[in-house]
């Protein structure tokens, strides 16, 4: 089973917030760099690093829904012809509030996406413009109810915490109203203040009065008690889902399977070997200039080795609330999770929760987990 990333870095402007690889874009250089997508895909026909059939695709950016429903198709077109599908494949595409209507989703549904995610990030108008989003709460709201009219049973919401002024109960009015959307998907992300982006810049010359660590592990709390409490999977660190509904695509990811990353900046994984990283490099020049040649446009980045291996099957397994699965574990690197990591087992004693041979942190020491998890490195 295969998994297909694209991405779309291309943006009607810049967040505050954001270092994610995206540039302004739109009309024509769109769509001469989708078409150079399907140029990439097609130099990997008969590759053996990626085989079909695709179970997951995801349109990831940037705004992947500046592309049109048609192009999109056309795209999809493409993988069917070089890969196929797999009985139930999961294709999912990003959504930003502006820029949909309802003849744009009934388009995309048309095209063969099947799950959209869209860009919410708060319900606030002032938090809205703080962070420099493009849509107001309405358009937000408007966007997922004409996904739920169009005829679309999985819809993601992204919702952003941690944003100074924000409060509990703000946050706790959020959840309850977003929960009621008909959304089987949620992903809930601290704020982060990223080099070189202007959120950084105004928090250098003390413009922001951040919250402190308390008030943020607070209120990863209060999501995770709320959602939890209302029958919402706690999967992953910062995402939840109804039963049955966890996105397969970021699964696969965490679980190192083969995937297959087109367009600038995107990444791959080629399960052979101990497995391998490869990258297309964050440039729409270099891309384009290597596709126009019909060159591999992609750099292998990294090669493991068993122990290397080992260390990120862990360490990305135990962002899930599955965690590690010691038997799997056994099978596959022919050593015990215990003797492989000694010390962090001493260490983590009070961190980490047994449940039927598997490992995981427990979700209020997911609030450590970039500390934690260096054990496991
Ligand atoms: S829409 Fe997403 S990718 Fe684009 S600038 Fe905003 S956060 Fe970044």
């Amino acid at each position: 089973m295969l998994s297909i990333y694209l991405h779309i870095p291309f943006c009607r402007r810049k967040c505050a917030y954001c270092d994610f690889f995206s540039v302004p874009g739109t009309g024509g250089r769109v769509d001469l760099y989708v078409k150079h997508l399907k140029h990439q895909l097609h130099l990997y026909q008969g590759d053996p690093r990626w085989q079909g059939p695709v179970d997951t695709v995801f349109f990831g950016g940037g705004t992947p829904s500046l592309i049109s429903p048609t192009v999109v198709a056309d795209l999809l077109q493409a993988i069917e012809d070089q890969y196929g599908w797999s009985e139930r494949p999961e294709i999912t595409l990003e959504a930003n509030p502006e820029t949909v209507d309802p003849d744009r989703l009934e388009g995309y549904r048309e095209s063969g996406i099947n799950r959209l995610s869209f860009g919410v990030q708060s319900l606030d108008s002032d938090q809205l413009e703080w962070l420099g989003r493009g849509h107001s709460n309405r358009q937000a709201r408007k966007a997922v109810t004409q996904a739920n009219e169009a005829g679309f049973d999985e819809i993601s919401v992204d919702l952003i915490f941690g944003v100074p002024g924000q409060d509990r109960d703000f946050i706790g009015q959020e959840l309850v109203e977003v929960a009621e959307w008909g959304i089987t998907h949620l992903s809930c992300y601290g704020l982060t203040f990223e080099e070189g982006t202007p959120l950084q810049d105004r928090l250098s010359r003390g413009e922001v009065i951040t919250l402190s660590e308390e008030e943020i592990a607070e209120q990863f709390l209060l999501i995770h008690r709320f959602l939890t409490r209302q029958g919402w999977d706690h999967y992953e660190i910062s995402n939840y889902a109804l039963p049955g509904h966890a996105c397969r695509h970021n699964q696969a990811y965490w679980q190192r399977k083969p995937c297959l990353g087109l367009g600038a900046g995107a990444h791959s994984f080629v399960a052979r070997g101990w497995g391998e990283r490869w990258a297309v490099p964050a440039s729409i020049e270099t891309f384009e200039t290597a596709m126009e040649r019909r060159e591999d446009p992609m750099e292998c980045l990294e090669r493991f080795h068993r122990k290397g291996a080992m260390n990120e099957s862990a360490y990305l397994a135990l962002r899930t609330r599955q965690g590690v699965d010691s038997e799997a574990f056994r099978r596959v690197f022919n050593s015990d999770l215990h003797t492989a990591y000694p010390t962090a087992f001493q260490h983590l004693e009070n961190h980490l929760i047994h449940n039927s041979d598997h490992w995981a942190f427990k979700p209020e020491s997911w609030l450590l987990y970039d500390h934690l998890v260096q054990e496991f490195l």
